[in-house]
């Protein structure tokens, strides 16, 4: 069987209900990915996220190799030992994290010289050694390295950096040293030209690799622009490997993600936005700490499954916040966390029943873009 077998179940116009096997376990597609920069889930055990419905988590390069080093976690017994995590990991091949340390690196065709915020070590990120260090992490998927550009961009300039992300991608795939246990990712670019995105897509779609990302989206670009170009990308890619949109994004954003045929994301969203006091609720954002919520007994959403909804109530929660008690935190991402799965098994079912459930979904995800009852300026005013 491939390290990265995709089985399509059922469509919905583009929408893809899916099977993703890999090496550590099987992911329900379509499927949402939280982040664990440093190697863990911010706030949350991995009991937690098995409690939340979370299949695979994602891990970051970039943070990992400089600390605590990739030899350290191989020797180890690798990322999933380490952590206590035995469903998939995915990681990004570190090279977002290194083109944005825009005064401490240089790029050339080699790869990109790089001085690390937590050490002050100049480094060499290359092809080579983004495989090298994700197969000593002993990842279920690793992703290729990547040129990643600002927006916006010249044509000639997206057009160059797009050759070069195809020629990195060969040596990646020549790098692999463990194939049948870490699959590799390419990633389609092309800035916003939509032939670009179509020819790189179908570049990669040649190659065949375990499965597709696509990426240099989510940068800036108006909202539409992000969707048109996931959904010319996923277009041409093969139909039977999983296509992940890297980054990406809220609620809404993972529904019309979902509608444009993608199977996998990732985002620091839910994460994030809970160490900041705001909550995704079936009712719309909540900010915790405003004044409103100081004598609700209620629960965050009273439509959530999670241990902080089931248990405590948002006066509670609001004072644990106002208080800067750990405790917040950690009960606000439970809850986000749980939130995003339960959106993504919502999809899933969706995508099986057919295009009204999925539009009516839809529909209601939209709602869940505003602040709860009321206007932003009310939510604010704590
Ligand atoms: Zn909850």
């Amino acid at each position: 069987m491939p390290v990265a077998d995709y089985t399509l179940l059922a469509e919905c116009g583009r929408a893809r209900r899916g099977r993703l096997t890999l090496p550590h376990g099987v992911v329900e597609t379509p499927a949402f990915m939280p982040v664990g920069t440093q190697g863990t889930v911010k706030a949350l055990t991995p009991v937690d996220l098995e409690g939340a419905g979370v299949q695979m988590v994602l891990a970051n390069t970039y943070h990992l190799w400089v600390r605590p080093g990739h030899e350290r976690i191989r020797a180890l017994g690798g990322l999933h030992k380490m952590m206590d995590w035995s469903r998939p990991i995915l990681t990004d091949s570190g090279g977002f994290q290194v083109f944005s340390l825009k005064e401490f690196r240089k790029i050339t065709e080699e790869g990109v010289k790089f001085r690390s915020t937590i050490d002050g070590q100049w480094r060499h990120l290359t092809p080579e050694v983004a495989v090298e260090v994700q197969e000593a992490f002993g990842v279920d998927v690793a992703m290729a390295l990547d040129e990643c550009i600002e927006w916006p961009a010249e044509r000639d300039h997206v057009a160059r950096s797009t050759d070069r992300t195809t020629r990195w991608l060969a040596r990646c795939n020549a790098a692999r040293r463990a194939p049948e246990s870490t699959a590799l990712f390419g990633i389609v670019q092309g800035g916003m030209y939509e032939d670009l995105r179509v020819e790189h897509a179908q570049r990669l779609a040649a190659m065949d690799l375990d499965g597709y990302a696509v990426g240099g989206l989510s940068v800036g670009e108006p909202r539409e622009q992000l969707f048109a170009m996931a959904e010319l990308g996923a277009a041409h890619l093969p139909k039977h490997k999983v296509r992940y949109l890297m980054g990406v994004g809220y609620p809404l954003d993972l529904v019309d993600g979902v509608l444009a045929g993608i199977d996998l994301f990732d985002c620091v969203i839910p994460t994030r936005s809970a160490r900041f006091g705001v909550a995704f609720t079936s009712r719309g954002r909540v900010t915790i700490k405003h004044a409103r919520h100081r004598d609700d007994p209620g629960p965050l959403d009273p439509a959530c499954p999670c241990y902080a909804c089931g248990r405590f109530g948002r006066a509670y929660l609001r004072h644990l916040f106002t208080a800067n008690e750990i405790l917040a935190p950690r009960l606000l991402t439970l809850h986000n966390v749980t939130f995003y799965q339960s959106l993504m098994a919502r999809i899933r079912r969706a995508i099986e029943e057919g295009p009204e459930a999925l539009h009516a979904l839809r529909r209601e995800a939209e709602g869940w873009m505003a602040a709860e009852g009321g206007n932003d300026a009310s939510e604010s005013d704590a």
